[in-house]
Formats: structure tokens, C-alpha cells, sequence
């Protein structure tokens, strides 16, 4: 990077997303019941803070510096970048400082990445969850660290009261990053149970949703300011209370959904509004996966699956490898196994050379035994198609685009 360059990162949305913020904390509030005053003074404050950073965000200034990012691209790259003339700014580029906080950037980004692969569905992430879990991360590795006893726990008790500082700090910004602030929270009350807490994360981080209750419940306490002292185990609450949303989601409770109109370039779903979503009912996943195969077959596209079609010593099954990247197990299968169970496969056939394969209709966004991850097809697509299609997820919707 040149020097002095910096990258600056808006700490709000865009003016229209925050339109839309603003619309969904009024709502939110309107509901609460008369016994939730205290709850409703605290939602309050948030309101009026989002509608002044309405008018700031319009003349762009509210703006802070991105210290660190990790970037995940298509199921085939990712990479962690550090912006070290932002870190040296923050610093005052004081070099043993400047060491101490590269070291709690890297693992705070470490944490998106562990997140981002751990989960189970498709990746949506939620800032104002996901920032204070990185955040916690990374101050509770720091903390075992200084615990071991090992020479290295000198630095990296010297590390950790630098940075928690630096984190407990952001509890008095606006924006997203007084939601950074949360994790030194965390970090002050839960470092004992971290494992717990972050594992609970890491299993549902990919089925929470973005605009349900109880993530607006608990993002608007923690965005775009900081609750007072009193409501921050209230906060807590909330986040636990959201987790665990997510688990029974995790556990298979299917939401449900309709089919909307198609959006080009091919193919979308997505829930009816309302109601707990979570992850996408398993008839959508296949009916998905489905057009995205007879998109292929349209396309003329089919015959690239072909190198990865391998059969396996039992004859029935036919399994598609990408030793690395992926396996899926009996997506697609010969005709013999089709009248014992029909309802395993689609009854519509796909010609890959000589050969017929049915696809499975057994996909999920959560890891069962007999089921297909769907992010196995996401991958495959991937590596099939380097670059030529995006399979993306926004809010209950798939979406397969031509790049
Ligand atoms: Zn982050």
C-alpha cells in the first residue's frame, strides 16, 4: 500500500439501508408493551441516532479507518488483510504497539474466517452479532495465552491490556463499531465460558436472520450506540436468547415458504415474510438445486460435471469427488435405486454423456446424516465454474448469477 494511503470504511449503512433501519426500530418500538418503558427511553436513543447519521451519512462523513478484513470469495479463495498504516494511525505508530494491535486484528479476523467455516447453511452475516464475537475472540485467545504461563504470556498480557482497552473504547462510539464495544463485555463477564459461547455462535452464525425479532431485539441495543451499564446483561440476554433461535433452527424446524417469481439471471427463493425464519425448507433447497441443474443442462453446461462423476464400489451409487474441495455423496444416481425409493430422487433425469442421473432430493442447510449440505452444491458450482457463477444468499434467498 502506498504510504499514507488509508482506507476508510462508513460506519453506517447506506442512506437507503438506514431509511430502512430507521423504519424497522420504529416498529420495533411501537410494538414493546407499556411495561417496557425503560426498554423503549433505551430504543429510543438509538432512533434518534440513526436519524442523525441519516443527515450525516447524506454529506459522508461519519467514516472511521479499517484496520483489518477478511474476505471470502465463491467457496474457492479467502484471504485476511491487515491495513498496517491504519494500525500505525491508531498506534500514534508507536512500534511495540503497532506489534500489539496487528497481533489482536489478526485474530479478531481470524475469528470472522472460523465463523465463516464452522457454521452450518449459507453465509449471511450479521455485523453487530458477528463484530463482538471476533472481538471476544480474539481477547479470550490473548487471555489463554497470558494464562499459560509460557515466556510468550509476558507479551501477551502487555497485548491484551493494550487492546482490550482499545475494544472497551468503542462502548462510547456511534455507528457499528459500538457494537465492537460489546465484546469487551463479553470478555469482562463470560471469559470463563467462552468455549460455550462461542461454539453457540459458531453453530448458528449462519441461520440467524437478519431481520427477526429477536436479532432486532438484541442489534438495536448494541447499534448504533451503547446501552447504559444497566441494560448491558439485558443485551446479553438478548444475544443468548437469539442463539438459541438459531439452534432450533439448527435442529431442523422447517419455516415456511413460497416460491416468488423468477429474477434474472435464474433463479431465486425466498420465505414468506413473517413468522421465524431460520433456514430454508428443504423443498426449496432442492427445488433449487434442481434449476440450477437444469440451468446447466440449457446451457449446454452439463457434460463439465462429468470429470467428477466417479462411481463408487457399490454400483447404485455415484458420487461427485473434488478431492480438496468438496464430496457429496449420491447427488446424483443411476435409475436402479429408484424403485425402492422413489422419493429419494427427482423424477427427472439428467443425461451427462451416456450415462443417466437423477438428483437427490435429500438437501439441507444443517448437517445430517442422510441429507446433501447445500453449501456442498454451492462449492461445487464453484469449483466446477471458477468465476463464470456466484451462488448468493440474502435473507431467506438464493440467488445463481452469471458473472
Ligand atoms: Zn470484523
Amino acid at each position: 500500500m502506498l504510504s499514507g494511503a488509508r482506507i476508510m470504511i462508513s460506519e453506517y449503512p447506506n442512506s437507503k439501508e438506514l431509511e430502512r433501519e430507521i423504519k424497522e426500530l420504529k416498529n420495533l418500538i411501537e410494538e414493546l408493551v407499556q411495561e417496557d418503558w425503560n426498554l423503549k427511553k433505551q430504543l429510543e436513543e438509538r432512533l434518534k441516532d440513526l436519524e442523525e447519521a441519516l443527515i450525516d451519512e447524506k454529506y459522508g462523513i461519519k467514516a472511521t479507518m479499517l484496520l483489518g478484513k477478511y474476505r471470502h470469495n465463491n467457496g474457492y479463495d479467502s484471504e485476511v488483510l491487515l491495513y498496517v498504516n491504519n494500525i500505525e494511525d491508531c498506534t500514534g505508530k508507536d512500534p511495540v504497539k503497532t506489534m500489539y494491535l496487528m497481533g489482536q486484528v489478526l485474530l479478531h479476523e481470524y475469528f470472522h474466517s472460523f465463523y465463516y467455516h464452522v457454521g452450518v447453511g449459507s453465509r449471511d452475516r450479521i455485523n453487530c452479532v458477528e463484530e463482538p464475537m471476533a472481538e471476544y475472540g480474539s481477547l479470550v485467545v490473548l487471555d489463554s495465552v497470558v494464562s499459560s504461563g509460557l515466556p510468550i504470556s509476558t507479551e501477551a498480557s502487555k497485548t491484551l491490556a493494550y487492546t482490550y482497552n482499545k475494544v472497551k473504547r468503542k462502548q462510547k462510539c456511534k455507528g457499528y463499531i459500538a457494537a465492537y464495544g460489546f465484546g469487551a463485555y463479553l470478555y469482562d463477564n463470560h471469559r470463563k465460558d467462552y468455549r460455550e459461547l462461542i461454539a453457540e455462535y459458531a453453530n448458528v452464525s449462519r441461520l440467524l436472520d437478519a431481520h427477526g425479532r429477536r436479532t432486532l431485539e438484541y442489534k438495536y441495543m448494541v447499534y448504533p450506540s451503547y446501552p447504559d451499564s444497566h441494560f448491558e446483561k439485558f443485551t446479553y440476554d438478548k444475544l443468548r436468547c437469539l442463539l438459541a433461535t438459531g439452534i432450533k433452527s439448527a435442529k431442523g424446524i422447517k419455516t415456511l415458504t413460497k416460491k416468488v417469481s423468477k429474477v434474472a439471471p435464474v433463479i431465486t427463493h425466498t420465505s414468506a415474510t413473517g413468522g421465524s425464519k431460520g433456514s430454508i425448507a428443504e423443498k426449496k433447497l432442492c427445488q433449487f438445486a434442481l434449476e440450477v441443474f437444469r440451468f446447466l443442462k440449457n446451457k449446454g453446461l452439463l457434460g463439465y460435471l462429468e470429470s467428477f462423476v466417479t462411481k463408487k464400489r457399490n454400483p447404485e451409487l455415484r458420487t461427485l469427488t473434488a478431492p480438496g474441495v468438496f464430496k457429496l455423496v449420491g447427488i446424483l444416481n443411476d435409475g436402479s435405486r429408484i424403485s425402492r425409493s422413489s422419493d429419494w430422487f427427482m423424477s427427472e433425469t439428467f443425461n451427462i454423456g451416456s450415462d443417466t442421473y437423477y438428483l437427490s432430493t435429500q438437501w439441507s442447510e444443517v448437517n445430517t446424516n442422510t441429507h446433501l449440505h447445500f453449501d456442498d452444491l454451492k462449492n461445487m458450482i464453484g469449483h466446477i465454474y471458477p468465476k463464470k457463477f456466484d451462488i448468493r444468499k440474502k435473507d431467506d434467498m438464493f440467488i445463481m448469477i452469471e458473472l
